[in-house]
Parts: structure tokens; C-alpha cells; sequence
């Protein structure tokens, strides 16, 4: 099968199905491929920052997000050495939603398809997973699929992830981190009040998130040492998970073996170059985001935003992309750039010094028990985590599209 398209995006992930929605809703001919038949990828966390909120607000459909189930957490807070503290509070930021809505990341990307479904140029295709390149001289003029489906465009773009397709041959910087995650769930009585936080103790920090009747559970390690967890033995681990406190007493229920904990490595680089003609990349296939601050869907929904901002417009207008491309990268890199530096200062001076640590802590350390005591001091990691460097806006014009 053959077919002309404007842009064919390939992953549907947050950065894929917003620059999807965006591209269509400004009137272009767009098909999104996703390997996978539904949204169901549990590592991408389930964080919607106000940042991403306020873009919803901006399409007027924030209410339309909202009335699906969420948990809204206007604070953030931790426990370290065995005291809780309070780090950061959104409930001021300048925005109509100023709170981080937590909402499992296959309803989000489900909302996102249902509103995009409502422009006539869209396509999603689940259960497609594209294996290659069309290449015409130098430029990229499509993706054949595993099936053997060929789908030129005037674009492809790049949203598949970390573990792009689309990287080789691009410049990329490495900027590493310290630690892998085991994740796994742990059951619970729902509560009306979201308890989502960190725990921090000697040698352990895990994360909890409430996800109503269970705990996600990301039990974080010294970076490659996850065959040396599982080589202590099953029963051991779960006592270090019983040791985090109250929360995890569930474990015997619900972790029966091994293959209810996934490994998953974490990854912090990015591209030098996010283009070769007819090419794009963005999001994590941009730039594979730490875990710390929950902000990696959040960025890759920004390069969407951008991405359409400068292109949609253009291509709805006949113009050719090519000369175009580099604007995004030229746009988007110091917003990634001074991210994965504070992301890289928090895994040099807090992780890593806390999983290496074999004394008992002794407590919050100083900016937290100050950013705990003083209410004002919590507005800073609100908007750093909330609104990040660089929100965009939405810009791309919508044809004459009414959203269904
Ligand atoms: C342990 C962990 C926890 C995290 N927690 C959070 C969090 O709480 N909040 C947060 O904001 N971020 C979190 N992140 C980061 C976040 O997961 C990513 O930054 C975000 O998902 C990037 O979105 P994306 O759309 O660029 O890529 P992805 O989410 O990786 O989506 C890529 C999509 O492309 C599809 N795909 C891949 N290859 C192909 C192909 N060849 N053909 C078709 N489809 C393909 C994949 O199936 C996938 O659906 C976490 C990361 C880790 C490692």
C-alpha cells in the first residue's frame, strides 16, 4: 500500500500524538504509527504538569482533560531519613491548573487520540511499527513498516523514543545517570487524598506512586547493579522493600516472583542534531530524560507544541519543510540543555551520594528542612518542576476544524 501524506509520525507517545493533534488540527494530512496495539508502555510515569495543563487550557480543553479520572497533587513531598518534609507547592503558580494532575499515561495519550480523531486528516495506526527509511538521494521521503507498507510524506517525524529508529549518524552527547529503577506494584485501599512521594534512606531511595488502588512502586539502584539485586534473592528484596515503611506492607500479595518486577535502565542524553532533510526528531528520540522531576512527557509534549508552532503554519501553506527544520532543535536544545544539567545535579549531589550512603542519614539536609519550614521557598521547585525552562504555547493554526 502506498500513500501520500503531509507528515507520517512515527511512535505514539506524548510526543507523538500531541505533535498528531496539533498537525492535523491545522489541517494536514497526518498518520501516527505505533508498534504497540494500545497505549499501555508502563515506564513513562504518569505526571501532568501544569505546563502541559495550561497547553490544554489554551486548546479550551482542559475541562474535557480534567473530567477523566485524575489525582491532583498540589504539593510535593518526601521522606528522608524517617522525617517527612514538604519541597514544593504549585497551588500559586500563574497558570489555570496549578497542580500536577496524575493521570495513567494511557488515559492521557487515549484523551489526546479521541480529540485528534476529531479532525478528518488523522490517522493513528496501532500495531505498526515502522523498520525503515524511504530515502530519495539525500532526503527522507517516507517509512516502510514491518508489514511491508510504504507511507511517503513531506515529513517524517521521529517520535519513537529513546531507542530512536532515526539517530544513526546524528551527533549525540551522553550525559549519563547513576542509577536503574526496578518497578513494580504494590496493591492498596484507595485514598481521596493522592500520597504520591520519595523516600530517601541509607543506601535506598524508592518512589511511590498512588495510583489509587496500588502503589507504582520505582525502587531505584546503583546504576548496572540490577543482576546483583536479584542475585541477593527474592525474599531479600522484599524485606528492603517492607523496610520503606507502612506503605509497602502489601508486598507478599502482590509481588509474587520475579516477573512482576521490571528493570528499567535509566538513559540522559541527546542529539547535537535533531534533523537531516525530510527528518525530524523530537522528544525522548531527541533527548532520553531522567526520571527526576517526572518532567520527560512534559518536554516531549513542549517539542511537539514548538514543532507544530513553526511548521504546521508553513506546511499548511504549501511551503517546504527542509529549510525549516532546524528552528525546532535551535528552539527547543537550551530548554533540554539547562533540564538534564539540573537533572545531573540532582543524581550527582542527592542520588547517588544517598545510594552509596552506608551510615543512617541524619536527616533532611539543610535546603530541604528550610524549604520544608519556609512556605515561599516552595514556590521555586514548583515552577522549576511544574512550568520548566522554556513553556511553549500553542501558536499552529487550526483550519476550520471543530473538535468533536
Ligand atoms: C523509570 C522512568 C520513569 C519515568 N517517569 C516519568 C514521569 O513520571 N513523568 C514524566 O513526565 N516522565 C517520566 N519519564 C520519562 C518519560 O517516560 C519520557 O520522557 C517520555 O515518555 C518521552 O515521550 P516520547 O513520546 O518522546 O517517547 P516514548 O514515550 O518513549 O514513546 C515512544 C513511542 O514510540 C513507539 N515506537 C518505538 N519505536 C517504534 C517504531 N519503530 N514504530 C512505531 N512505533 C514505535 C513506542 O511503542 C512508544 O509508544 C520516566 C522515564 C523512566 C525511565
Amino acid at each position: 500500500m502506498r500513500r501520500e501524506l503531509d507528515i507520517c509520525i512515527v511512535g505514539g507517545g506524548p510526543a507523538g500524538m500531541m505533535a498528531g493533534l496539533l498537525f492535523a488540527r491545522a489541517g494536514l494530512q497526518v498518520l501516527v504509527l505505533e508498534k504497540h496495539h494500545d497505549f499501555l508502555r508502563d515506564f513513562r510515569g504518569d505526571t501532568v504538569h501544569p505546563s502541559t495543563l495550561e497547553l490544554f487550557h489554551e486548546l479550551g480543553l482542559l475541562d474535557r482533560l480534567l473530567a477523566r479520572h485524575h489525582n491532583k497533587v498540589r504539593q510535593l513531598g518526601a521522606r528522608i531519613g524517617g522525617k517527612n518534609v514538604m519541597i514544593a507547592d504549585f497551588s500559586h503558580l500563574p497558570v489555570a491548573a496549578p497542580y500536577i494532575a496524575l493521570m495513567p499515561q494511557w488515559d492521557f495519550l487515549d484523551f489526546v487520540a479521541e480529540i485528534a480523531r476529531g479532525y478528518a486528516g488523522f490517522t493513528l495506526r496501532q500495531s505498526c511499527e515502522a523498520i525503515g527509511l524511504i530515502e530519495e538521494g539525500a532526503r527522507v521521503a517516507g517509512v516502510r513498516t514491518r508489514d511491508g507498507e510504504e507511507f511517503r510524506a513531506r515529513l517524517v517525524l521521529g517520535c519513537d523514543g529513546r531507542d530512536s529508529h532515526f539517530r544513526a549518524g546524528l551527533p549525540q552527547t551522553i550525559v549519563g545517570a547513576p542509577m536503574d529503577v526496578l518497578w513494580f506494584r504494590i496493591t492498596k485501599r484507595a485514598q481521596p487524598e493522592n500520597e504520591t512521594m520519595g523516600v530517601f534512606d541509607t543506601g535506598r531511595i524508592f518512589v511511590l506512586i498512588d495510583r489509587g488502588d496500588y502503589w507504582q512502586c520505582a525502587y531505584v539502584f546503583p546504576k548496572g547493579q540490577g543482576e546483583a539485586v536479584k542475585a541477593e534473592g527474592f525474599d531479600r528484596f522484599k524485606a528492603r522493600v517492607c523496610e520503606v515503611g507502612p506503605e509497602t506492607a502489601a508486598i507478599d500479595e502482590s509481588v509474587k516472583s520475579w516477573d512482576d518486577v521490571k528493570l528499567l535502565t535509566v538513559t540522559v542524553d541527546r542529539l547535537e542534531t535533531w534533523h537531516r532533510p525530510g527528518l525530524l526528531l523530537i522528544g525522548d528520540a531527541a533527548h532520553a530524560m531522567s526520571p527526576i522531576g517526572g518532567v520527560g512527557i512534559n518536554l516531549a509534549i513542549q517539542d511537539a507544541v514548538a514543532t507544530a508552532n513553526l511548521l504546521a503554519g508553513p506546511m499548511a501553506a504549501g511551503e517546504d519543510p527542509d529549510p525549516l527544520l532546524h528552528r525546532v532543535r535551535d528552539r527547543r536544545i537550551g530548554a533540554v540543555r539547562i533540564t538534564q544539567a539540573m537533572q545531573k545535579l540532582v543524581q550527582d549531589d542527592v542520588i547517588a551520594p544517598v545510594l552509596a550512603a552506608s551510615e543512617p542519614l541524619s536527616g533532611p539536609p539543610l535546603v530541604a528542612r528550610l524549604l520544608d519550614r519556609i512556605a515561599l521557598l516552595r514556590r521555586i521547585p514548583a515552577r522549576v518542576v511544574g512550568l520548566g525552562v522554556r513553556p511553549e504555547h500553542v501558536r499552529s493554526p487550526e483550519a476550520n476544524g471543530q473538535v468533536l
